[in-house]
């Protein structure tokens, strides 16, 4: 087992419906509901987690959605832009698609010497598609609409807009591993060589940037990927070592996590992957029924008249 930081494992992010997030997210993108929970620390939300067929980390998205919460602002000190990682053949299938969906989307750009797609989500959280050059094995979840060459196969990379990058880039070399790989513009682009796919991370320079407004449409936490909780505890001696207020390990059912805000502001998280998502549901049921930590389940029939409606189709 690797001793090293995997990549991204999840990104944590806010949207205003949970209905209307579930069919984007599902329905439009083809990805499997794999968790239906609640937030652990206001059990009157949910927590929706979409991915692969298991949830394998560096697919993760999850969504606390707030019904009704206003509109946040995109802006540095958090993560900005959300890049999955599609086939090469599959951003003309993805261009038709969000326009019959009449999904907000701008024109097929250039970047890094990557072609991508931007698009935004029902919030108006701002995704890319990329298409992958490189060798991408993972298989994303199939639909009846999304299949075969055209699923969406993980993350690809995430951008971070900051002030100024220099001590972001720290944590991100002298940490977790990652190693700098490409420049354009303002744009730096970290890669993490220990894992070949959601190994990416893109730094933004914004000195004139406002900084983002936490809330609907805007992203909340990006968490790293480690093998287990031995790993773990070494990069959070690693973290007391460099002066990080780092939290103690937290038991989020389907992973421990350890979370510290990094210099630039955007909050961080490393997270396991063990126990994984298969702990409370079987392979083929993951997403179907409401799943609550232990300390919740005692007000299980209250929590569950408190949450909005959510049909699952
Ligand atoms: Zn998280």
């Amino acid at each position: 087992m690797s001793d090293q930081i995997l990549g991204i494992h999840h990104i944590t992010a806010i949207a205003s419906s949970a209905q209307a997030n579930h069919d984007f997210y599902t329905r439009v993108l083809g990805m499997r509901l794999i968790k239906k929970t609640v937030n652990f620390d206001d059990p009157g939300t949910y927590h929706l987690y979409y991915g692969d067929e298991t949830g394998t980390p560096g697919t993760i998205i999850t969504f606390f959605p707030w019904e009704g919460a206003p509109h946040g602002t995109t802006g540095t000190g958090m993560v900005t832009e959300i890049s999955y990682s599609v086939s090469a053949t599959a951003l003309a299938f993805w261009e038709e698609r969000l326009r019959r969906f009449k999904i907000e989307a701008g024109e097929k750009t250039e970047r890094l010497g990557e072609v991508y797609l931007p698009f935004k989500d029902p919030d108006g959280l701002n995704l890319t598609f990329v298409a992958n050059t490189g060798s991408d094995e993972r298989k994303g979840w199939t639909t009846k609409e999304v299949s075969g060459q055209n699923t969406v196969r993980g993350f690809f990379t995430a951008s971070l807009s900051l002030k100024q990058i220099d001590e972001t880039a720290k944590i991100l070399t002298d940490i977790l591993g990652y190693r700098i790989e490409s420049h354009e513009g303002n744009r730096y682009r970290f890669i993490n060589e220990s894992i070949t796919t959601a190994n990416k991370i893109d730094l933004l320079e914004l000195p004139d940037g406002k900084r983002g407004r936490a809330s609907a449409g805007t992203n909340h936490h990006i968490a790293f990927r480690v093998a287990d909780e031995k790993v773990q505890m070494a990069y959070r001696e690693k973290a007391l070592e460099k002066g990080l207020q780092i939290t103690p390990k937290i038991n989020r059912d389907y992973f421990y996590s350890l979370y510290f805000r990094e210099p630039g502001g955007v909050l961080f998280e490393i997270a396991t992957d063990n126990p994984g998502f298969t702990v409370d549901e079987s392979l083929e049921a993951l997403g179907t029924g409401l799943k609550l930590p232990d300390q919740l389940e005692p007000a299980r029939e209250e929590i569950e008249e408190g949450l909005p409606q959510l049909i699952i189709n």
